[in-house]
């Protein structure tokens, strides 16, 4: 068993039970990719089983912070067994669930949704990587479902030295070879989405916005707007729930065709006008300036942008980023508008996101009531030890 030891006083992250140690925290010690190391502090105490990945900055995972727990298949079978018990008992309303999110489920690196008869996974650390095949064997055995798709195609990869990879992980034998389509069709708040695993982005979906949607479809009934525009729409999520909560006009707004063409598809799918919809395949920041210039105004506006800050150290440049597109999207709402406005960036808090907002509402000068924080669905977990894993907020704001 390889052992890494720690420096004086580096101990202290792990004994808080947080999973991940630095490099500049080792003292000495090492391992292959993925392999499991015994890691100890500079006196000798034990203070973690763990993954060892060579050529990333976070050199070690946790696997487990009990000296006699065994890293084996058992391990990771009892691991998926408790976050899938977990989901069961939230007694999520949809057929698309995230079973295991990484870190809050004691399995650093490893994503894998539920979409219906089909799984979609990303390994994404050395440790994943090297457990993949008993995770994959586990995962089918546990959860029933027979098909099990790879996208481990992320650039996170990249920073644990591993290859991007995609592909059926899983697929039962078929006399002629042929294979299940990567589409599936899942039920959200009443509404039918389809998507591919296989193009998709990261698994194929944005789970973690799920209530967040049903929310907004009660919130455009309850403030009757007519006019909606979902900035990152993806493939409509948020598109959907405005027209299902009687709006008239709603406009989605991405910069990939692929996600908008699925995004007019749902409008229909779920019994809409086509004529209600408009998709436009443009960079949002330019569609909010053009709108402005227009004198276009709406009853409300969702942004869901991508992770405009990875980490704290791109706080600054992703402060100005979400407070420029937050400050048009103030001057594109009517008097009594709604506002739905996210951040997905680790690296930028609850409360610096809040700041950042107020400061565009005093640039744009509109006031507004904060009627709703937001975070993720709770089948993405946070825990106690883990505060990183806090990473979706939002706000609701009713425009004064
Ligand atoms: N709200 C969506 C998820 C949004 S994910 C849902 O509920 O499913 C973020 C989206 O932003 C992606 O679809 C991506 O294609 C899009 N995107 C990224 N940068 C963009 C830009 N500059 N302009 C427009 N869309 C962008």
């Amino acid at each position: 068993m390889k052992v890494i030891t720690l420096r004086e006083g580096k101990e202290r992250s792990l004994l808080r039970r947080h999973p991940w140690v630095f490099q500049g925290s080792i003292a000495k010690g090492g391992g292959d990719a993925g392999e499991t190391v015994r890691v100890q502090a500079h006196d000798g105490q034990f203070l973690a089983w763990a993954a060892f990945s060579p050529s990333s900055q976070i050199r070690v995972r946790a696997w487990s912070f009990d000296e006699a727990e065994r890293i084996d298949a058992a391990f990771f079978q009892r691991r998926i067994q408790e976050a899938v018990a977990l989901r069961q008992r939230l007694a999520i309303d949809s057929d698309g669930i995230r079973l295991i999110h990484g870190e809050a489920d004691g399995l650093p690196g490893l994503i894998v949704d539920q979409y219906g008869d089909l799984l979609s996974a990303q390994f994404l650390s050395a440790g994943m990587e090297r457990w993949k095949d008993v995770i994959a064997d586990a995962l089918v055995a546990i959860t029933g479902c027979p098909y099990l798709y790879e996208r481990s195609d992320s650039g996170v990869r990249n920073l644990e030295g591993l290859e991007p990879v995609k592909g059926w992980l899983r697929h039962p034998e078929t006399t002629d070879g042929a294979r299940r389509s990567t589409e599936v069709t899942i039920h959200e708040n009443g509404w039918k989405l389809t998507l591919d695993v296989a193009e998709g982005h990261k698994t194929g979906y944005y789970l973690d916005q799920r209530d967040n949607r049903g929310l907004f479809a009660r919130l455009v009934r309850q403030f009757k707007c007519k006019t909606v525009l979902n900035c990152y729409s993806y493939t409509g999520g948020f598109s959907v729930a405005a027209l299902e909560g009687g709006a008239t006009d709603v406009t989605s707004v991405d910069s990939s065709g692929p996600a908008l063409a699925r995004a007019s598809a749902h409008v229909t799918l779920n019994g809409y006008e086509a004529s209600a919809h408009t998709a436009l395949d443009a960079d949002v920041n330019g569609s909010l300036r053009q709108f402005i210039k227009e004198g276009r105004t709406f009853d409300a506006i969702v942004l869901d942008p991508p992770k405009f800050a990875p980490s704290a150290a791109h706080a600054d440049r992703a402060s100005r980023a979400y407070k420029d597109i937050n400050r048009l999207a103030f001057k594109l709402l009517n008097p009594g508008g709604l506002l739905l406005t996210f951040s997905c960036s680790g690296g930028i808090g609850g409360e610096l996101f809040h700041k950042i907002v107020a400061g565009a509402g005093m640039d744009a000068g509109v006031d507004g009531y904060l009627l709703k924080r937001l975070e993720a669905t709770p089948d993405h977990p946070t825990t106690i030890t883990f505060p990183e894993g806090e990473y979706l907020k939002g706000l609701v704001i009713v425009r004064k």
